[in-house]
């Protein structure tokens, strides 16, 4: 509210931290060459959250893009082409079979593509995209996504609905998902050469419907994480359960596990991630001084 609200102070357009807290005279050296590329899915609520440590990993990783996504609130079309079709074999599918799971969720065969109707609150399940000549395909040699979203939109007094593209994203072959749950491998027990990491960004709620939201992402295997620390802003920033890393935690500790080697400048990372951290904290402390000064 008023002056001190977020939008009427100064920002860094750098490290979009407010100038106070600015962060960027803090990066010691130059950004990493992380020879596994990182993709981080942020939720759009994500970005401006004060915490949010992807504002760290994207000035310090030198192969990292951020592809901002937002929740179905109606409607959306997922197209999933494989990268290389030329050895498909359609065998008895046809050229065209759709798949009803439910309401919610369509899944139908083309040609050369799979297109998925996703609607909100859907849950796909992609075991049978997993198991078709496509899905291999699109495993084995890499596939590209394309997410269109469809929004309600209030025009003067009527409703209308808008298509909206919300991004087409390139997933070459050997890409790997950090997501914990079923089915998910160790990092330690990684036994392929994972060249390129999906990473979800966004509080544990957020991420899950991230999952459901975008199914494609069901067709890459699954690495977690063994939790053996306490996250580092676990006391600043609520989470749900205890042992939860901050994505840039969880992105340092996977490179450090699977590619191995600039272990200081990736500590040097976390460690301006700690700084961060602790301005927060240090400035609810100041904020919460005033308060209890005040008669
Ligand atoms: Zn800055």
């Amino acid at each position: 509210m008023g002056s001190e609200g977020p939008s009427k102070r100064p920002f860094c357009n750098h490290c979009s931290k407010p100038l106070r807290t600015c962060l960027c005279s803090r990066f010691t050296s130059p950004p990493i060459d992380n020879s596994i590329a990182i993709t981080v899915l942020q939720h759009n609520l994500e970005k401006r959250h004060p915490l949010n440590s992807i504002r760290i990993a994207k000035l310090g990783l030198r192969n990292l893009s951020i592809i901002p996504i937002s929740d179905v609130n109606l409607r959306s079309s997922l197209l999933i082409r494989p990268l290389d079709p030329k050895h498909l074999d359609f065998g008895d599918l046809g050229e065209c079979r759709a798949e009803e799971q439910g309401e919610k969720c369509r899944i139908r065969w083309h040609d050369e593509c799979i297109s998925i109707g996703v609607d909100r609150g859907a849950k796909p399940n992609m075991k049978s995209v997993l198991a078709s000549p496509i899905g291999k395909a699109a495993i084995s040699n890499g596939f590209a996504a394309k997410k269109i979203q469809t929004k309600q939109t209030r025009r003067g007094s009527s409703d209308e609905t808008e298509d909206v593209e919300e991004y087409e994203i390139v997933i070459p072959a050997g890409t790997a998902l950090l997501y914990p749950g079923d089915g998910a491998m160790a990092l330690e027990a990684v036994d392929f050469e994972v060249k390129h990491l999906i990473v979800l960004d966004g509080t544990w709620g957020k991420a899950r419907r991230m999952y459901c939201e975008n199914p494609w992402l069901q067709l890459m295997p699954r690495l977690r994480l063994d939790w053996k620390s306490e996250s580092l802003y676990s006391e600043v920033r609520h989470e749900p359960k205890a042992g939860c890393l901050s994505t840039i935690e969880s992105i340092m500790c996977a490179l450090k596990t699977l590619q191995g080697g600039e272990e200081v400048k990736l500590d040097e990372l976390l460690m301006l991630f700690e700084s961060m951290v602790g301005d927060q904290r240090r400035l609810k402390d100041e904020k919460f001084k005033r308060m209890a000064s005040k008669p």
